[in-house]
């Protein structure tokens, strides 16, 4: 038996529970899971509160992200014993996932854990993280470079936001850092920052084209804060668009694309194919600052995940959570 998050439909909706569940209640999978951490990520968040549909088919464990050991393995990749990390694939939406001591699952999602990293430190890393990465990645592979410009980051004191910061500055860009949240600028210099935004400057509707300011821009936001930024980006700037903290909508013109080159690059950390996975991992596990890492990190007990997902529908989280289900 372990303990898990249960997602269950009520005649008013869903409801969760922290639940003792048994091995043989696991869904169908090739590689069973020990679960050492895992952690929550506003989707967890979305699906646990019901805020948004997130949840595709009940009862559910929620969890996009886990890492652990491998218990039993019927996959050609994996043996008992090996230190594995999944991110996404459906994961915490259609297949039970990581809030939970066990998990079974389909062993072409896994990844092998960098040995750099411990369980935790994936998981204080977790899809907030990895997609953090990818946007970095989708930067450079649009051609932007540290002396292109200051680059931006949106949502910052959040989790994809305080990992894009520091993973950024290690590399040497200059960041200027979007925070809702005044009090967060100390945090943000910490991991890397060199300009505070308020957020304020870019939440009311603006110009089709403002002032060009910024090269590079990862964004969290959506909304009309991204509209903004795409109009103060400098001549081809490159923006990697990942989240909708601010809104599912994008209230702009062509104007930034047409009149000043600039590329709207979209970023899913979901499905995204598994030797990009690979190499997010890799480089994470090679670049990321795990002190900073540690100083971004809050740990929290699976029996206060439920009481706390709804401070991130509210913006109120700083950085990363993780939830230690079996540390051994
Ligand atoms: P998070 O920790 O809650 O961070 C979101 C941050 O956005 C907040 O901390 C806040 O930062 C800022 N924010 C909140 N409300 C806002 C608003 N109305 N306008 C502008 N900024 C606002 O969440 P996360 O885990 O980093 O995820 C961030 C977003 O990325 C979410 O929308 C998530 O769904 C998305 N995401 C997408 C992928 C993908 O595969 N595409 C993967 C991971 C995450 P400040 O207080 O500093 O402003």
């Amino acid at each position: 038996m372990f303990d898990a998050i249960l997602i269950e439909k009520t005649e008013t909706g869903q409801s969760a529970r922290l639940a003792r569940l048994s091995p043989d209640q696991l869904p169908q999978g090739d590689v069973a899971v020990d679960v050492g951490w895992s952690t929550l990520n506003y989707k967890d968040a979305l699906a646990i509160t019901g805020a948004s549909p997130v949840v595709r088919s009940f009862p559910m464990v929620p969890g996009i992200d886990l890492a652990g050991r491998v218990a039993a393995s019927d996959h050609p990749d994996f043996r008992p014993g090996d230190r594995v990390v999944l991110n996404g694939w459906g994961v915490g939406e259609r297949h039970w996932g990581g809030l939970a001591g066990q998990a079974r699952l389909n062993g072409d999602w896994l990844i092998p854990l960098p040995e750099t990293l411990s369980t935790r430190a994936a998981m204080a890393i977790g899809t907030a993280g990895y997609t953090a990465m990818l946007c970095v990645l989708a930067l450079e592979r649009h051609g932007i470079t540290p002396a292109s410009g200051e680059v931006v980051v949106t949502g910052a004191a959040g989790g994809v936001g305080s990992i894009a910061t520091a993973l950024l500055a290690r590399r040497g860009y200059q960041v200027a850092a979007v925070t809702g949240r005044p009090a967060e600028a100390d945090y943000l210099r910490h991991l890397g920052a060199a300009t505070i935004v308020d957020r304020a400057e870019l939440s009311a509707p603006g110009k089709p084209l403002a002032r060009e300011r910024w090269a590079g821009a990862v964004d969290v936001a959506g909304g009309t804060v991204l509209a903004n930024v795409l109009a103060a980006m400098r001549y081809r700037g490159v923006v990697a668009a990942c989240g909708l903290a601010a809104g599912m909508d994008l209230p702009t013109t062509v104007a930034p694309f047409i009149l000043r080159g600039v590329t709207l690059a979209g970023i899913d950390s979901v499905m995204c194919p598994k030797p990009e996975r690979m190499a997010a991992w890799s480089h994470l596990a090679q670049e990321l600052d795990l002190a900073l890492l540690e100083g971004m990190t809050t740990e929290i007990a699976l029996g206060d995940v439920i009481a706390t997902a709804p401070a991130f529908l509210k913006g109120q989280i700083r950085g990363r959570i993780v939830v230690p289900l079996d540390p051994a």
